[in-house]
């Protein structure tokens, strides 16, 4: 025991640690192994097993990338954890080359995740919160002390990989729980409200995940009344042209690394719509037609309300929950009855202001320890570690120990480092060789509109 605390896991110390056994990790595990790392690591995930946002495996839903930028493919396409390898072991490889859509059902991609987890359960601990991390000396070496679940475990690198934080805007905070819930928990709650015969539901926000949780909700039950509310000019479209794509290329996360973070603000603004604030064009459709039903029938289960800034929440005396809300242009107030709200606002990026954080709180015991950017947030080195400032403790002559930010680092690495599955493959090969010691693989400089020679 140390300290006369906790037990402490004190027969090793790990080479790595990963904090969350999601695609982040998950991708790192394979590049481990593919390395021959993976003996000297464990994985510790809060949850009872693998998964991929469970509470939004929306029947009817598909991914929003080429199936084949999974976990490794563009890396090592021979792979046996590819989503190749995943549907042929399924029995499901023709049937998936017959499917006449470009994308696979989320469902589908959810039992990928699922199986090539469970092929790395002897690397990770389930029910396993990982709850501090504190940076130590101890016996004389530079360490990460990593608490989960009642125990204490060592290691000389962390990969952080617990996703995001949600973004919960501050008008909501006070009210989360079982009938105010961000979209990472809208499944279960949303089956709960449906037995406890829930009237009215609305849906903030005008993202993807927007969009298919008010699909979802008006074919759950057919009495529950919709309401949207979105900041913008209603739903508007994904910019998916090949050419803004280019973002989810290896040499577009130099072009961004390498930028100022005045460019890089200015990038980020201008790419926005690319993954966020945006849904596709089928589920757009499909919101378009279930308006023009509505005024063909007359029943109206669905309002849009666009342009809308949500002020107050209150509770009723029947406990009924009371927004109010402003035009942004007409400044007109109104006031909406309801039952339970949907939080679909996205996730928290570093830095500072509206929807960001300095660090993810779980690096809170590593804060005092960090260095930031200008822009409030931790700086972070291209190989995705965390760079500590120059007053941090060390010992002369060692190495300091590597916390990774394994999906967290869109503020300084550029788009797809923690909104999508495209860039795993990539950031775990340069993780595996910065643990390495190695010098992290060089890509091309990026040129958008460069075409290669024929
Ligand atoms: C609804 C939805 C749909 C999406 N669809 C797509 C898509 O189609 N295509 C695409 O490219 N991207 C998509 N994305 C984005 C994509 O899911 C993310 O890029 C990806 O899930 C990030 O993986 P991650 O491992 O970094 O984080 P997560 O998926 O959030 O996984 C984090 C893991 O860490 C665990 N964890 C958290 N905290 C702790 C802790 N303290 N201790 C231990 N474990 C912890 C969690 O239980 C979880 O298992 C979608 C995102 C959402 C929300």
């Amino acid at each position: 025991m140390m300290d006369g605390a906790l037990p402490l896991i004190q027969d090793r110390i790990y080479d790595v640690i990963g904090v969350g056994f999601g695609p982040s990790n998950i991708a790192l595990a394979i590049a481990l192994e593919e390395q021959g790392r993976l003996e000297n690591a464990v994985f510790l995930e809060a949850a009872p097993e693998a998964s991929w946002h469970p509470d939004m495996a929306l029947a009817g839903a598909d991914i929003q990338h080429n199936p084949l930028r999974d976990f490794v493919t563009p890396r090592n396409p021979q792979s046996i954890y590819g989503f190749l390898s995943y549907l042929k072991a399924k029995g499901r490889l023709l049937d998936f080359l017959n499917l006449e859509a470009p994308f696979p059902p989320r469902s589908e991609y959810l039992g990928y995740v699922k199986w090539v987890a469970a092929q790395f359960n002897h690397a990770v601990r389930y029910d396993s919160a990982v709850t501090a991390l504190t940076r130590e000396v101890i016996d004389g070496i530079d360490l990460i002390r990593v608490v989960a679940g009642g125990r204490e475990y060592l290691a000389r690198n962390v990969s952080i990989g617990t996703g995001r934080s949600a973004n919960i805007p501050a008008v909501f905070a006070p009210h989360m729980g079982h009938r105010v819930v961000h979209l990472t928990d809208y499944l279960s709650h949303a089956k709960a409200w449906m037995e406890e015969g829930v009237k009215h539901v609305t849906v903030v926000g005008g993202s993807q995940s927007g969009v298919e949780i008010i699909l979802d909700l008006l074919g759950r039950s057919p009495s529950v009344q919709i309401t949207s509310m979105t900041r913008s000019f209603g739903f508007k479209q994904k910019d998916l042209s090949p050419f803004t794509e280019a973002i989810y290329l290896p040499e577009f996360v130099d072009y961004f690394y390498n930028a100022s973070i005045e460019k890089q603000q200015k990038m980020t603004a201008e790419l926005w719509r690319s993954n966020y604030g945006a849904a596709d064009h089928d589920v757009i459709e499909q919101l378009d037609m279930i308006m023009y039903e509505q005024k063909v029938t007359g029943v109206e289960r669905l309002t849009l309300c666009a342009n809308t800034l949500i002020e107050d929440i209150s509770r009723t005396a029947e406990g009924r929950l009371r927004i109010t809300a402003r035009d942004a242009y007409s400044e007109e107030r109104r006031s909406q009855l309801t039952d339970a709200i949907v939080v679909a606002t996205g996730f928290r990026n570093f830095g500072s202001g509206d929807g960001r954080e300095a660090y993810h709180p779980l690096m809170r015991g590593l804060s005092q320890a960090c260095a930031y950017r200008s822009d409030g947030g931790v700086d972070v080195a291209r190989d995705y570690s965390l760079k500590f400032a120059d007053h941090a403790p060390a010992v002369p002559g060692q190495e300091p120990p590597k916390v990774f930010l394994n999906g967290l680092c869109e503020a300084t690495h550029g788009f797809g480092d923690a909104g999508s599955f495209s860039l795993l493959w990539l950031r775990s090969t340069v993780i595996t060789e910065a643990l390495a010691g190695a010098v992290p693989c060089a890509a091309p400089a990026f040129a958008p509109f460069e075409k290669e020679e024929a």
